[in-house]
């Protein structure tokens, strides 16, 4: 075997550093959109220049076709990875199917087992011939194999991927012109260089320059992907940040069917169902109280829902519609939140408020209770005396100022004492509450009745003159008379007498006119008793 080194293969020694070189920095940031099949884009210039060189320098037409051969795995590859890296740098992350992949190198496939076994038909080359120039080139002529296989297939697949990274740059917002530069010449310079081959305008004739011009893409591309990723990064970091974040987030398209999901979305409805890609929104919620209420048509805003897993979750749904680039209508994106933590928060504060006002209103009783203690009698009932005097002095200040009377009547009952030493206490009490409810059943709601002290009462009637008072007076005596209070089966009764005194004709204050009503009652009670008077 001898070799012969020419400047051709010099070249694509050359070259095939370049590519190696960058398909190595490349490899190192493949993170990157497009970083990959940057990498395995020049990896394949890379074979394709090795191999190049060695069939420039081989001497004989056997090891010239095999080194050809060996061109052919990375010459076919590259449009295929070219194409590739235009559609991972539009984010075409999901045309870049594995089953796709595979589509995309059947051809390349065929083209090559075409080549490998080109002896048995020559479909990739018909002939040989030694170059006329010399320098140890061999001229090769071409089957249809070549032309569909190759040429056809190649320039096919070349220009999609072209089309696709002067798309990017129209799509993609540039921050910096030096990457729309770098990405224009890495869509164009693969045509300019084949330009150059076909019209022969080559300056070193015969020399196959694709692979050089593909190793120059490849640079300017890195260069454009790497220096300037601040574009690359932004994707890259929101994509991080929808996998990482603890809201889940599942994104539907027009027939509400999920067209993606982040594991917060999975987890967070992990008791529901496990979400599919392709399934109906439907599927997952239908089971759901709240579906026939307000998941269904998927158009509230904000939803909570109770979960029936074992901690009771509570999830809260926003849903926002979602248009595409053109602004149509394209889908709904819905965030879920775990909201469970708040509500138990709101569910305890609910309780404890409630506690708090059912306490509150228990005080309140108990004041009110207080309050009527204060100023009731508890065996009658009625006002007691402290009320009485609270309010008498204020009952006359009025009067005066309306010039309008305030009568008192004072009544005692009757040989109370002996009724006691008769029947007993209890009996005397029952007697009091007698009277106290004939009171308070027959006074009218402006009047006082209390009791003023032991069977002693006051009822104090205001804007009554004393012959009113005297008349209502007379009608309780009459009433109490028929009372008859029950004691072991005895049927009592009690009388009581009474007197009336009137404000202002019997006291300018209401000691005196209590004091008024006093010596009235006594002289009812020196008349012989059952009766009320009137002061004289
Ligand atoms: P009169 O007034 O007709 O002159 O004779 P009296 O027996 O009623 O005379 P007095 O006013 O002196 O007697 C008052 C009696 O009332 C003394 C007491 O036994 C009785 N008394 C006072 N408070 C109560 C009470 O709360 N319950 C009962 N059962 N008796 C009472
Ligand atoms: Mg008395
Ligand atoms: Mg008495």
């Amino acid at each position: 075997m001898t070799f012969e080194v020419t400047s051709y293969a010099i070249i694509c020694a050359f070259t095939a550093c370049i590519a190696a070189l960058v398909a190595f920095v490349a490899w190192r940031r493949r993170a990157i959109p497009g970083g990959t099949s940057l990498a395995l884009l020049m990896a394949a210039v890379t074979l394709w220049s090795v191999a190049f060189a060695f069939e420039y320098a081989i001497v004989g037409i056997p090891g010239k076709v095999f080194w050809s051969k060996i061109e052919y795995i990375g010459g076919l590859s590259c449009p295929v990875l070219y194409l590739l890296l235009a559609l991972e740098y539009n984010r075409m992350d999901h045309w870049l199917t594995k089953r796709n992949i595979v589509l995309l190198f059947i051809v390349p496939l065929i083209t090559l087992g075409l080549a490998v076994t080109n002896e048995w038909h020559g479909l990739i080359w018909s002939g040989f011939s030694p170059s006329p120039v010399g320098r140890n080139l061999l001229i090769y002529e071409h089957g249809v194999g070549y032309w569909i296989g190759v040429v056809g297939y190649s320039y096919l697949i070349m220009l999609i991927g072209t089309v696709l990274l002067v798309w990017a740059v129209v799509r993609f917002p540039m921050l910096y012109r030096r990457q729309t530069g770098a990405l224009i010449v890495g869509a164009i310079a693969p045509w300019v260089g084949n330009l150059i081959y076909v019209a022969g305008l080559s300056p070193i004739p015969g020399l196959e320059l694709t692979p050089l011009v593909l190793a120059f893409s490849g640079a300017v591309l890195a260069w454009g992907l790497f220096r300037f990723q601040l574009l690359a990064l932004v994707p890259v970091a929101r994509d991080a940040l929808i996998e990482t974040m603890t809201d889940g987030m599942l994104v539907l398209d027009e027939q509400n069917r999920v067209v993606d999901f982040n594991p917060a979305a999975q987890n967070l409805l992990r008791t529901l169902t496990k979400i599919r890609l392709g399934q109906y929104v439907e599927e997952i919620f239908s089971g759901l109280p709240e579906w026939e209420t307000d998941l269904q048509d998927m158009r509230g805003t904000l939803i909570d829902i109770a979960l029936t897993d074992a901690d009771h979750s509570y999830l809260e749904l926003t849903i926002s519609p979602v248009s595409d680039r053109q602004n149509r209508y394209a889908g709904r994106l819905i965030i879920m939140r775990d909201v469970t933590e708040r509500r138990r928060a709101e569910e305890g504060i609910q309780q404890a408020n409630e506690r708090l006002r059912a306490q509150l209103a228990e005080i309140e009783t108990l004041q009110a209770n207080l309050r009527d203690q204060a100023i009731r009698d508890s065996l009658t009932d009625l006002f007691n005396r402290r009320y009485l005097d609270e309010t008498l002095e204020r009952e006359l200040a009025r009067a005066a100022r309306d010039q309008v009377p305030v009568s008192a009547v004072m009544l005692d009952i009757d040989h109370f004492k002996a009724f006691n030493d008769m029947y007993g206490h209890k009996a005397g009490d029952d007697v009091l509450q007698a009277l106290g409810r004939l009171l308070r059943a027959q006074t009218r709601t402006g009047d006082i009745a209390c009791r003023y002290g032991g069977e002693e009462f006051v009822i104090i009637m205001p804007g009554s003159s004393s012959a009113v008072a005297l008349r209502r007076a007379e009608q309780w005596r009459v009433a109490f008379e028929n009372v008859s209070i029950d004691h072991q089966g005895q049927l009592l009764h009690t009388t009581f007498s009474g007197g009336v005194a009137t404000f202002p004709d019997h006291g300018a204050t209401a000691n005196e006119v209590l004091r008024a009503a006093d010596l009235a009652l006594y002289a009812s009670k020196a008349s012989g008793r059952n009766c009320v008077s009137v002061v004289p």
